[in-house]
């Protein structure tokens, strides 16, 4: 394994306080020429990250544990990733591959077949975003099944486009007041260890959901199952071992295409290429986006090569998909990760950040503060969900305090979950064990101040 070295100093350093007064001017702007609809968790304007830094437009040098949301896996400008997109950005920025095509999108197929679970043949298309790449999984679905029902579950996120706001679960602020949604999508019941009656059993939980889709659609109507093998957005649910095999071989066995969305727990993020390959499950079709090109948009749909040729010539595309640039950027990022050994520095990470965690908590408890009702995750995919003393009620409001309190310090952090009570860590995976060790203590003195 090689090491990564850094351009920018890998500190924390506040020289005023958080927002400063730039970013607080921009914030003006912004309010003005930005419509309301789009939030932003961090009120902080970024101009450079390197590692795991961010800086400011007032010159403070935040501590990152968010990755923008599990994007910059190999930093915010890798190096490698940023000589990549320069020179192909002096030859081609664009050429539609529907117009005249290039070697990079090719090659990013390839890398794409090679990398996803299971030797079977594969085909790999390319498209811009998660959403986009989901709606293609699914169109390619019901073109090899030639069925239209499509199975998503509880605490899901797909995206928001029309079809993946169908396929999302949570109303606020996802899909409220933007419907009508796309037809023949059903929910079913997810396996989350924390909260469900099921607890460990992932086979039962899997039963109960294959139980459900028998009786409210029958196995025959379904294109396809999507789920992810870590929900992201959801709450980092981790579903019990069993649930993901047991699954898949009913789809399997039923003529169902079972879609994995690894758009946020792909790419070495939970220590190994993909998270459903720590069970051992091979997807019919494998989405990925978020982390696939250092930063640049792009995202793949990988699949069986009978179901990804089942669709009609001209039938999938898109003006920028596959664009060359970001095919660069993911060529040279998919190299840093191999080079780098990036699937076990996520594994070393998770275990420093559940170990801090762990120690937090029992911190806490021994004065009675139990507000941290489960840890969770894997690899650098790492979550606290934080509830009232000692019960498993929901505490969003405790889970905003401990995001702003971190923030104050100069440490990024993001909140997710339906009840959006979860703390979660989405590190850059080069950030270096000290910074990763100082945004840990960080947070465990600011949940210790607010709980
Ligand atoms: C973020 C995300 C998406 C949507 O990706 P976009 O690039 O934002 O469209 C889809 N699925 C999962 C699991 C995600 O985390």
């Amino acid at each position: 394994m090689s090491t990564i070295t850094h351009r920018l100093p890998q500190k924390r350093h506040l020289v005023t306080e958080l927002p400063g007064p730039k970013s607080v001017a921009l914030a003006e702007r912004r309010q003005a020429a930005v419509p309301a609809g789009l939030g932003s968790g961090v009120p902080v304007y970024a101009v450079d990250g390197d590692g795991g830094v961010l800086v400011d437009v007032d010159g403070n040098s935040l501590i990152d544990l968010g990755s923008g949301i599990a994007v910059t896996t190999v930093g915010a400008s890798n190096a490698a990733v940023a000589d990549a997109v320069a020179a192909q950005a002096h030859h081609l920025i664009h050429t539609c591959f529907l117009v005249t095509p290039y070697e990079g999108y090719v090659a990013v197929a390839e890398k794409l077949n090679e990398l996803t679970p299971g030797d079977h043949e594969k085909r790999t298309a390319l498209f811009n975003s998660g959403a986009e790449a989901v709606e293609n999984a699914v169109k390619v679905a019901r073109v090899a099944t030639g069925r239209d029902a499509v199975v998503a579950f509880d605490h899901a996120y797909h995206g928001r486009t029309n079809l993946t706001m169908a396929l999302t679960a949570k109303s606020v602020p996802y899909k409220h007041n933007f419907g009508p949604f796309a037809p023949e999508v059903y929910r079913m019941p997810m396996s989350y260890p924390y909260r469900d009656p099921l607890g460990d059993d992932g086979v039962a939980a899997a039963r109960r959901a294959i139980t459900a889709i028998g009786t409210q659609i029958g196995a025959d109507g379904v294109a396809a199952v999507i789920v992810e093998p870590i929900q992201g957005e959801g709450g980092f649910v981790v579903p019990a071992p069993g649930f993901l095999p047991t699954l898949a071989q009913w789809c399997r066995a039923n003529g169902i295409v079972f879609v994995a969305d690894e758009v946020q727990s792909g790419f070495c993020r939970t220590g190994d290429w993909f998270a459903c390959e720590h069970e051992g499950v091979v997807p019919d079709i494998v989405t990925t986006a978020k982390g696939i090109a250092g930063g640049m948009p792009l995202a793949g749909v990988t699949g069986r090569a009978e179901l990804m040729d089942a669709v009609h010539p001209g039938g999938l595309g898109g003006t920028y998909s596959g664009n060359p640039v970001a095919c660069a950027a993911a060529l040279a990022a998919i190299d840093q990760m191999e080079t780098l050994d990036l699937c076990a520095r996520a594994r070393a990470i998770g275990e420093i950040a559940t170990s801090s965690l762990t120690a937090t908590a029992a911190l806490l408890a021994a004065d009675g503060r139990e507000v941290i009702g489960d840890i969770r995750g894997r690899g650098g995919m790492i979550a606290v969900e934080l509830v009232r003393p000692g019960t498993s009620e929901p505490a969003p409001d405790l889970a905003k305090a401990v995001a702003a309190g971190a923030l104050a310090r100069g440490l990024v952090i993001l909140t997710c979950g339906t009840y959006g009570n979860v703390i979660r860590l989405l590190p850059p995976l080069v950030i270096d064990d000290a910074l990763l060790r100082e945004g840990l203590a960080i947070l465990g003195e600011v949940l210790a101040e607010s709980a």
